[in-house]
């Protein structure tokens, strides 16, 4: 899992120094088409404030921090007539919420809000929705997400629907290549698709297609002419990244790993920031549906080695009024050298700081997963006796890293598959704790697939945010087949032991990892809430629940860590993750009350509204 972690490195050939000529004319082409969007969507009005509540928008600001005096003034909007769950206090429920410009002005009984109402202020009857804060997205990845799951989405049952629903893309899209994501390996023989299937129903427009962990890549014959792959092409890394073949030498239009997929991609569609610039424009209306008002990015593709050029993307987002959540992005330390990390760091945050997007966090790869049998483990892999895995660093490396980013006042952001990562990282946060002057500190460590019993508790004595990303703790094929054969029945029966952590007192926060997935991929919180609470696979209610079944979490628990928890771990506590007075306005509305209804149906819930500092970015 965590494919971001993987593919960041294979970005660095494109968009950078070594795009070919037809690569450079054709991002030139992608730069204008995201201009005349920019262009076409000012004209047309389809701006964030063109979208908000009738009377809501950009006038409605300038009751904003007038001292004293602005306690007295009316709101400009009043939420009431819907329970009002504020993840905030033993008493987490009120009746109403009255905001002013960007902040909450009140939380608690109607008469309370409508008391604040005037002639220009917008009333909103929620008839009975609920309005909760707006999710906080501990661990995602929008630019590598929007870069692969962009087109249609083929996570589904069987190879006949697979094909039909490229076929429906192919009519609703009639011209340029076809794109998409999630096809699953075990829907095809051994050798893996072949172009034949899609050349049936694309015999002229280029196709190609992620597979679901993103690791290969299904194209049509039209797509290895554009990237001229043959019987005579030889593969990027021979028996690794390659070009399947079949009897007669021909390329199948199977594509392995990283490598050969991006050169096939790039030949069709070129990689280039203005193309994720692009890419990430069409995500984010999903996000804002989805009701995520603020995410932390954990790892962009560099353009060479300049991790600032694609995050600098979200803030022009932000300028054009198109960016519907706050950014704490990270810069990325996967590997050697070490010495110059806060000064890297340092300067990509300087590079990049607006009012909605900042680079914050210390992000350091430190291992790979069990799926590629590189997660650092302390006891081997089950069907690799003589394997543990590996990490980037020594320990002594881990120490030095984490200890010079602690000592320079900054948080680390652990990516862990192995439980040998989370006890090294654990370690070198202990020690740089110790040595280093007190402070309010937010390490975190991510992903935890497993964590040995006598480190779990160890999250709550550091004051560690334990990561998770709850979507993977469902009983799936991939969990069932895959973990188990890596891990062996004791650790496989106790993974994603979230529920642990909080009873020990520590901190959980819910992220998706989107694009990452085993088994199913997602950006939406409330579809990862579902599988956090219910350990089943979401939409098949009889699934079997992931063990051990005492780690799942009460809903509240769920929306806590994908709210609160998050905020905590990004330092935004004290202004975003819950309701309350004087907080902005991060606020979405819910068409059901996710905490009286049956888990199982969390994710038929809509996201009727999401408000983001006091701007409505979605309306259904
Ligand atoms: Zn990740």
């Amino acid at each position: 899992m965590c494919v971001a972690c993987d593919w960041a490195p294979h970005f660095q050939a494109f968009g950078g120094h070594a795009v070919n000529r037809r690569a450079v004319l054709r991002s030139g082409a992608a730069m204008t088409a995201t201009a005349m969007t920019a262009t076409a969507m000012t004209a047309t009005g389809m701006t964030a404030t063109a979208l908000a509540l009738d009377r809501v928008p950009t006038g409605a600001r300038a009751g904003q921090g007038s001292g004293r005096a602005a306690a007295a003034e009316p709101a400009d909007v009043v939420f009431h007539n819907g329970p009002v769950y504020t993840v905030a206090g033993p008493a987490p429920w009120a009746e109403a919420v009255a905001v002013r410009g960007n902040t909450i002005v009140h939380v608690g009984d109607a008469a309370g809000a409508m008391a604040l109402a005037g002639p220009a202020t917008q009333v909103v009857d929620l008839e009975g929705r609920l309005l909760m804060p707006g999710f906080v997205e501990g661990h995602t990845h929008p630019f590598l997400g929007a870069f692969l799951t962009s087109g249609v989405d083929l996570q589904l049952d069987d190879l006949a629907q697979v094909l039909a629903a490229i076929e429906a893309q192919a009519r609703a899209h009639p011209t340029g290549p076809i794109r998409g994501f999630g096809w699953r390996v075990d829907m095809f023989p051994p050798e893996g698709p072949n172009r034949a299937e899609l050349d049936a129903i694309l015999p002229d427009r280029p196709a190609f297609f992620f597979a679901i962990d993103g690791h290969s890549l299904w194209a049509n014959s039209r797509a290895l002419a554009m990237a001229g792959v043959d019987r005579d092409t030889p593969d990027p890394i021979p028996r690794f990244s390659y070009y399947a073949r079949d009897q007669k030498g021909d390329p199948t239009g199977y594509v392995l790993e990283v490598n050969a997929v991006l050169e096939l991609v790039n030949a069709v569609e070129p990689i280039s920031v203005a193309a994720m610039g692009s890419l990430l424009e069409g995500w984010l209306p999903k996000a804002a549906a989805a009701g995520i008002t603020t995410v932390f990015d954990a790892g962009v593709p560099p353009v060479g080695s300049d991790q600032a050029a694609i995050i600098a993307l979200y803030a022009e987002a932000e300028k054009r009024g198109t960016l519907p959540f706050r950014v704490s992005a990270s810069y990325s330390v996967k590997s050697l050298p070490i010495d110059d990390t806060v000064e890297q760091f340092n300067a990509v945050r300087r590079q990049v700081s607006s009012e909605f997007v900042h680079v914050d966090i210390v992000k350091i790869v430190g291992d790979g997963s069990q799926g590629g049998y590189t997660a650092w483990l302390i006891e081997p892999y089950a069907d690799l006796p003589d394997s543990t895995g590996g990490s980037p660093f020594t320990e002594a490396q881990w120490h030095d890293l984490v200890g010079a980013v602690d000592a320079a006042g900054f948080d680390v952001h652990v990516h862990a598959c192995g439980e040998r990562t989370a006890r090294v990282a654990l370690d070198a946060i202990e020690k740089a704790v110790a040595n280093n002057p007190a402070r309010d500190r937010r390490h975190a460590i991510a992903h935890l697939v497993y964590v040995e019993d006598s480190d779990a508790p160890r999250f709550a004595r550091l004051g560690v945010t334990a990561q998770f990303s709850a979507n993977w703790s469902s009983a799936d094929p991939d969990t069932l087949q895959n973990m188990m054969a890596r891990y062996g029945a004791h650790r496989a029966s106790r993974m994603y032991r979230t529920r642990t952590i909080l009873r020990q007192g520590g901190r959980v926060s819910f992220g998706t990892d989107w694009p990452a997935a085993g088994y199913v991929s997602t950006y939406e919180p409330l579809k990862s809430i579902q599988v956090g609470v219910t350990r089943q696979l979401v939409g098949r209610p009889d699934a079997p629940v992931l063990s051990p079944a005492e780690e799942r979490l009460t809903v509240a628990e769920a929306i806590h860590a994908n709210t609160m928890g998050a905020a905590y771990q990004l330092r935004m506590d004290d202004r975003i993750g819950s309701v309350e007075v004087g907080k902005r306005a991060d606020l979405i509305v819910l068409d059901r009350n996710i905490l009286a209804i049956d888990p199982h149906e969390i994710h038929r819930t809509a996201v009727v509204l999401t408000m983001m500092d006091g701007v409505v970015r979605h309306r259904a």
